[in-house]
């Protein structure tokens, strides 16, 4: 066995297990010995089931685990159920939960043979954009462990990032596979909502919530979504199959020429705010795009500044009432010595909630209380609507939109941490895709140099509802299939 296992993408591995170049066996000790070397001072898993996995792994080359991602190992945000370890949400109040059931999405990796090595840490039920909300330790971005990776799934990218896993998936709700995917330097889709199940994602905002792909590669990203993507009795938000388009493969578009297509660009989300480096980003993208014989318009997004606003109010209007059921008596932690009933309950949850959480709870239950209800909660759902309405008439005009996914590169530790409004703000550019329902595709664009730092960014494509396949097209275009590089980070020392 000669390739360098952890430096090789999903479909290379899967490739050279099937063909016996090297056993899954081996891919997933490799992993695992990276995970052991680099996890302490990363914090990307918070837990690893090096136990399971290698007898899944054994299952694979005895030949009776087979499917489109047979034997390769792959890493799970810890917000998706698993009847294996913990599904903790890194709360407090979960640390205990085991789940009696497996998340769709992770039922069908499994189906496919992937090999689950753990689950990654996230912002505490994946409130956050940096991974600080965390309630155990904050991850660490591997190309500079001074700053944050992104979040909520700050976890899954900077395991992706570092070469701890071949893939992982994560969940968007406002742009928590997107915003670190940028950060980290990797591929992150947030599908279009209802295309992949959410049965078995802990809820946060239900009507934004999705799973989706963190890879290295576009096609692994596509061949990811291929397996986890279906229709889902079992959640009722699960778009029918045939939504997606008869007989869609995500792997069939990628190398298709792109000269036909117009590209958005919308104003709104090119700012003299944004990094400079940032915005450089784009205007290569579009010089390429130019060159591939592409067509670029200009789109107008007017309600693009309301965005923040309305995702905060919706967003938090929703996890106010999911988060109910987390009482010491229907789920989660529950406190030792209650007075009554009610302290009780008040008990539990002051205990296992961490202040951001509590913050949104109150904010979303103030939203939603009788007399805030109209002038908050109501008027947030017709400004949703409005911005849905943007992108239904940008998309007259283009077949995608091309836009940062973040203002900036990665921030440091505690630099946002004092300011909720900041960190919030900090998703400007991801939150009205998930408030429109529409896929977003976060693709690595190279480095910007921050304090003498290589840090990554990221390009952003937005299309309409079910246009994934169009999205990797345009990616693959943009970036070919080489893989992202695994960050340069060493082991201190
Ligand atoms: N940062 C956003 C929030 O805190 C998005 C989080 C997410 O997508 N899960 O709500």
């Amino acid at each position: 066995m000669n390739m360098d296992i952890t430096q090789s993408t999903m479909i290379e591995l899967r490739d050279a297990i099937a063909a016996k170049q090297v056993t899954a066996h081996e891919v997933t000790e490799a992993y695992l010995q990276r995970i052991a070397a680099l996890n302490d001072s990363l914090g990307a898993y918070t837990q690893v089931f090096a136990e399971r996995a290698l007898q899944r792994a054994d299952e694979v080359d005895a030949g009776k685990v087979t499917g489109a991602l047979a034997g390769v190992p792959i890493a799970i945000k810890d917000n998706l159920c698993t009847t294996f370890g913990r599904t903790t949400c890194s709360s407090k109040i979960l640390e205990k939960f085991e789940s009696p059931y497996d998340a769709t999405a992770v039922r069908r990796l499994e189906a496919a043979g992937a090999v689950i090595l753990g689950k990654t840490n996230l912002d505490e039920f994946a409130m956050g954009s940096s991974t600080e909300n965390s309630a155990f330790a904050p991850t660490r971005n591997p190309w500079d462990t001074t700053r944050v990776p992104g979040g909520s799934s700050g976890g899954s990218a900077a395991a992706v990032a570092a070469g701890l896993c071949a893939a992982a998936l994560g969940s968007d709700t406002g742009g928590s596979i997107r915003q670190p995917a940028a950060l980290c330097g990797i591929v992150g889709l947030k599908p279009t909502y209802g295309l992949v199940s959410r049965l078995g994602l802990v809820a946060y905002a239900s009507s934004l919530d999705q799973i989706g792909p963190m890879t290295r590669s576009v096609s692994d990203a596509a061949l990811l979504l291929d397996v986890i993507a279906g229709h889902d009795p079992l959640d009722s938000t699960s778009a029918d199959d045939d939504a997606r388009g008869e007989g869609v493969d995500y792997l069939d578009t990628l190398g298709q020429p792109v000269d036909k297509l117009r590209i958005g660009l919308a104003k709104q989300y090119i700012s003299d705010a944004n990094d400079p480096q940032v915005n450089a980003a784009i205007d290569a993208a579009v010089a390429q795009l130019r060159e591939f014989g592409a067509e670029i318009v200009e789109v107008d997004l007017p309600h693009t500044e309301y965005g923040i606003a309305t995702y905060y109010i919706v967003a938090t209007a929703e996890a106010s009432s999911n988060l109910a059921r987390f009482d010491g008596v229907h789920y989660g932690h529950r406190t030792d010595k209650p007075e009554d009933l009610i302290d009780l309950y008040a008990a539990s949850r002051a205990e296992g909630f961490g202040d951001e959480v509590k913050r949104r709870i109150m904010l979303g239950t103030y939203t939603l209380s009788s007399g805030y209800y109209d002038a908050y909660y109501l008027r947030a759902l017709k400004v949703r609507r409005l911005i849905k309405q943007d992108f239904d008439q940008a998309f007259t005009q283009c077949d995608a939109i091309l836009c940062p996914p973040t203002t900036h590169p990665a921030f440091a530790f505690g630099d946002k941490t004092d300011n909720p409004l900041a960190m919030y703000l900090n998703d400007v550019y991801t939150v009205n895709c998930n408030l429109a329902g529409i896929p977003g595709l976060a693709i690595p664009a190279g480095f910007a140099d921050v304090d003498d730092h290589r840090l990554p960014i990221g390009l952003q494509l937005l299309g309409p509802t079910f246009s994934e396949a169009r999205l990797f097209q345009i990616a693959a275009a943009l970036i070919g299939d080489q893989p992202a590089p695994l960050a340069d980070y060493r082991l201190p020392g």
